[in-house]
């Protein structure tokens, strides 16, 4: 939760991101699932499991829920780039490609 939105300046309020996806989210708090339109929650590593929200599809990241579906395009998490480094970790075994999230 944003502190301009209430949240506090603590560890628990706090994530580690990388510069894209810091600045991407911002003080946001929601975003659209493409599918429906519909404004939902961000997904939160803190109260949500990974797996029932995402899976992969090869190296692209694939929504199973609103939240899932929503987050993706919202982080840009299937950009050119990230395919192409995804496929790099996985030339040298580092791809998790199954049930864990992308690191
Ligand atoms: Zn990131």
């Amino acid at each position: 939760m944003p502190t301009s939105l209430g949240g506090l300046d603590e560890v628990d309020n706090l994530a580690w991101a990388c510069p894209a996806c810091n600045l991407s989210k911002s003080d946001r708090v929601e975003a659209h699932d493409p599918l429906s339109g519909d404004a939902v929650g961000l997904f939160s590593p803190r109260q949500l499991t990974w797996r029932d929200h995402f899976e992969w599809s090869g190296y692209q990241l694939v929504g199973r829920t609103p939240v899932g579906r929503a987050l993706i395009p919202f982080l840009d998490l299937n950009s050119a780039k990230r395919l192409a480094i995804r496929g790099n970790e996985d030339l040298l075994g580092y791809f998790a490609g199954s049930d864990d999230p992308p690191v």
